[in-house]
């Protein structure tokens, strides 16, 4: 398993796999689930509709994933993850931990050999960039995952620093 870390736009890389840092309602948001709904197409959400119409009927608990297409985005899949809402009085770093794991689960399903997550839970849903970035250093390297290639791809310099040492 290779880990690497980019500075970048999610939407625009070449991966079997594209995690989204949805909200349990599935049918979009801002920041990356915003950005990768608008380079995807209705594709995406039109699939996301059947998922609450079928399976997920009260929407996606927080720490799951489920696929989707990529739509138009050079990728085969959209894996939706919910992160948690930081809270700083609640330890919910299982849940954001079971995001990464959930999604690696989810790729392995698929045959995904390559997958580019997000920070989940690290912009709106306010978990503090240090702390994210342990967190999802730490699960994607305890996952036992057939995904040859894990990126994480980061928005923003802050989150890249923390990242970067996360990863040491
Ligand atoms: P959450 O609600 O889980 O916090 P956000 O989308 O608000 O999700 O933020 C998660 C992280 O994704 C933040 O670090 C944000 O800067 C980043 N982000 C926003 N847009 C993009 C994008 N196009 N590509 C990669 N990361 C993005």
């Amino acid at each position: 398993m290779g880990i690497e870390i980019l500075k970048g736009d999610i939407t625009k890389q070449h991966v079997d796999a594209i995690v989204n840092a949805a909200n349990s309602s599935l049918l979009g948001g801002g920041g990356v689930d915003g950005a990768i709904h608008r380079a995807g197409g209705p594709a995406i959400l039109a699939e996301c509709q059947d998922l609450r119409r079928s399976h997920y009927g009260k929407g996606l608990p927080t720490g799951q994933a489920v696929a989707t297409t990529a739509g138009r985005l050079d990728a085969h899949w959209v894996i939706h993850t919910v992160g948690p809402v930081y809270s700083p009085g609640e330890d919910r770093g299982e849940l954001l931990a079971s995001c990464y794991r959930e999604s690696l689960a989810v790729a392995d399903s698929l045959g995904a050999d390559s997958i580019a997550f997000p920070a989940v839970s690290a912009g709106v849903y306010g978990w503090p960039a240090a702390s994210a970035a342990a967190i999802a250093v730490a699960a994607v390297r305890a996952a036992e995952t057939n995904v040859a290639d894990i990126r994480f791809v980061l928005f923003n310099d802050e989150v890249y620093t923390a990242f970067e040492r996360a990863l040491g």
